[in-house]
């Protein structure tokens, strides 16, 4: 086993160069999602240069992909995401300078060129040292609109694999006793009547109105729903002129709950306080789901897996450079102390659920194949995710070594799940029973 380690450790430092360059470059483009051109290519090319058979656009998902090398008996899956975050755009200065355009606030260029590195490291392994494995790199889109996987789910993939292991970029080493929160997004389009709002607005029925008053009520709301339940609204039409009564509004709602039922009862209530405010404003709504995703299933086979590897590995320690200026960023978001240090611990799994505020369509792979999702330190502890303070520290030299880390780590999981039978029997029966 240690032989696969040494091979693995060696391989990712020999091309760490490389990798961060791919994370670099993807960086720079930041692409929406589901427009991942540039990024999804770069990847492709990258493993298939390596020698992997690329598959690129999966079943109408332009910016998705699949690549696979050998055809051993244990299937081996990553999965690389690569879109960005709409406002985040930050030049490499340490206090907020957006430009209104996208950037990497989640760090996913990090995670893309991470998953890819590690599936290239378990082709190392198959090639030289005969790991009996497949190893399969899914390019999944769309993560921050919380649909790629959950589409590519429906299509039918990641059925070609074991199992699927997963990693997401963070301010802490953990190996995935994580739970991600069921989620909903749906719109609410509401018509009302124009008028003139000062000469006749007796004739007019205000669909803004509606749209304030469900909100409104759903504010109420909150104080009544499940403690792990979240919502966020953001407007997407407030009507046009103040001097006409805005005959058309529509809102973005966002619902989150710990189970996949309770988030989905959620959804109802929400549907029924838009109702009552257009009873209130004789005005109609129309509801539009966008997509749902499911809450996590955990597998504590494989935290304690990841765990195994991640100490055997080591976390990365960081230079004085890097913590320096780790606690510049985490100055300018106000967090002080050793709250803001770059993390060279481990979290040390218990064998319980953690709640997470957020959520994931990783959750939708981990329904139909065994998944685990690690995270590693890539910024300073408490660094606000989706924030101009994660885009500037996601090309950091730090940030790459979180990503080298989970590269390991991943790539360890996977030689050793492949080797040694009785993990994966566990893993696979913790998955059946649940
Ligand atoms: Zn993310």
């Amino acid at each position: 086993m240690n032989g696969y380690q040494e091979a693995i450790e060696a391989y990712l430092d020999k091309h760490l160069e490389e990798f961060s360059e791919c994370a670099r470059k993807i960086h720079e483009f930041a692409e929406p999602s589901s427009e991942e051109y540039q990024s999804a290519a770069l990847l492709c090319d990258l493993l298939e240069e390596k020698g992997f058979t690329v598959e690129r656009g999966l079943k109408g998902q332009k910016t998705a992909f699949r690549a696979v090398y050998g055809n051993g008996p244990f299937r081996i899956g990553y999965m690389c995401e690569y879109d960005s975050l709409a406002t985040l755009h930050q030049e490499d200065v340490p206090y907020p300078c957006g430009n209104g355009g996208f950037g990497h606030g989640c760090g996913h260029n990090l995670l893309g060129a991470g998953s890819a590195a590690a599936g290239l490291a378990v082709k190392e392994l198959i090639e030289k040292y005969q790991l009996p494995a497949t190893v399969v790199v899914y390019g999944t889109p769309a993560e921050e609109t919380l649909e790629g996987k959950t589409v590519m789910v429906e299509n039918g993939y990641f059925r070609d694999v074991d199992v699927c292991l997963a990693w997401h970029p963070l301010d802490h080493n953990d190996c995935g006793e994580v739970k991600f929160k069921a989620c909903a997004a749906m719109t609410m389009t509401f018509h009302g009547v124009k008028a003139h709002a000062c000469n006749c607005p007796e004739n007019g029925r205000s669909a803004l109105d509606a749209a304030e008053l469900t909100n409104v009520g759903c504010n109420y709301l909150r104080e009544h729903i499940d403690r792990d339940s979240y919502l966020h609204y953001s407007y997407i039409n407030g009507g046009d002129r103040p001097n006409i009564v805005p005959d058309y509004a529509k809102l973005w709602y966002m619902v989150r709950a710990y189970t996949f039922d309770q988030m989905r009862a959620l959804v109802e209530r929400i549907k029924r306080v838009a109702q009552g405010a257009c009873m209130m404003t004789d005005t109609t709504v129309e509801f539009a789901l966008i997509g749902e995703n499911h809450d996590s299933k955990l597998n504590f086979h494989l935290a304690s897996l990841a765990y195994d590897c991640m100490k055997q590995i080591g976390p990365p320690s960081f230079t004085e450079e890097e913590k320096e200026y780790a606690r510049t960023i985490a100055k300018a978001v106000g967090i002080s102390g050793v709250e803001g240090e770059l993390d060279e611990g481990l979290v040390v799994p218990d064998g319980t659920i953690k709640k997470d505020n957020g959520s994931s369509d990783v959750a939708d792979v981990s329904q139909i194949v065994p998944v685990v999702n690690i995270n590693t330190a890539c910024y300073g502890r408490r660094t606000p995710n989706h924030s101009w303070a994660v885009t500037v520290q996601a090309d950091k030299p730090a940030a790459y070594k979180g990503m080298n880390f989970a590269a390991k780590v991943l790539a360890l999981m996977g030689a050793r799940l492949a080797t040694e039978p009785e993990l994966y029997r566990q893993v696979k029966e913790e998955f059946d029973k649940a």
